[in-house]
């Protein structure tokens, strides 16, 4: 018989799987979900409470607003889903206390073959179980969430893109925004005349060696008046 590989696979830990595929499962990624070139596998936080579903979170040691989600309840979800992974993982907590999510993060998120995610809700989680598993703490902007979900969704979208065969044709992925530390350049389509605004003339000239030219020339300008950070990673090469 032959054997199936297994999928790159999103672990969700969340006190709300109903969330789940939700925008996920519509264009592209969720094409790509039914073709099973990714799978989801959703663990409620609720079920790992010893005392019942309602009980995965108290007040702050110390006094402050709002509830921490407990160590033990992640825990016993961690273990539960790392004891069916056994290898090849990476887990994330979800945060805004994080480094910040980027394309080079993305790619090596799609290096394993599964990525754990663990949302946080409410004033987060207790910090002991972040660091008794290691968790890679990531943010998705400095901007503060109701919830890890969210943010979970938008890490699962940037990653599904990039695995084989999610994409039509790899080779969009050449020239996009990021890739070298560029940004794209500008696009455009039918009318070749909109409201008086001309595509420039030498993307219909059908000269490949200038189209290109033109493209890696663009490039390089929109990124030096929109992003010269970016320019300067080029440059430090
Ligand atoms: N008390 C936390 C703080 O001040 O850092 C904020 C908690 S936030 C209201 C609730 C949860 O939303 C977090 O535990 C995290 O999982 C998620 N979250 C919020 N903002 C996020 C961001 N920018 N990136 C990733 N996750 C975020």
């Amino acid at each position: 018989m032959k054997k199936t590989k297994k999928p790159w696979t999103a672990h969700i830990l969340t006190l709300f799987p109903e969330m789940f595929p939700g925008p996920l499962s519509f264009s592209i990624i969720g094409k790509a979900l039914k073709e099973k070139i990714w799978s989801i596998n959703l663990i409620n936080i609720q079920n790992f409470s010893k005392k019942g579903p309602k009980y995965v979170d108290d007040k702050p040691y110390g006094g402050g607003s709002g509830m921490i989600i407990k160590s033990e309840v992640v825990h016993e979800a961690l273990k539960k889903t790392i004891k069916k992974i056994k290898t090849d993982y990476s887990i994330v907590y979800l945060t805004p206390k994080g480094k910040k999510l980027d394309q080079r993060r993305v790619k090596k998120f799609t290096k394993k073959k599964n990525i754990i995610l663990v949302c946080g809700k409410y004033e987060g989680i207790d910090q002991r179980v972040i660091d008794a598993w290691k968790m890679e703490e990531i943010s998705i902007g400095d901007y503060v969430l109701s919830g890890g979900e969210i943010a979970a969704m938008n890490l699962i979208d940037s990653c599904v893109r990039l695995l084989p065969n999610t994409l039509g044709s790899s080779k969009s992925l050449d020239s996009e925004t990021f890739q070298n530390n560029l940004l794209e350049y500008p696009q455009y389509t039918k009318p070749r005349n909109w409201l008086g605004k001309r595509v420039p003339e030498v993307l219909l000239s059908g000269n490949h060696k200038k189209i290109k030219e033109w493209k890696e020339k663009e490039s390089i300008k929109i990124t030096r008046i929109k992003r010269p950070d970016l320019l300067k990673k080029v440059e430090k090469r």
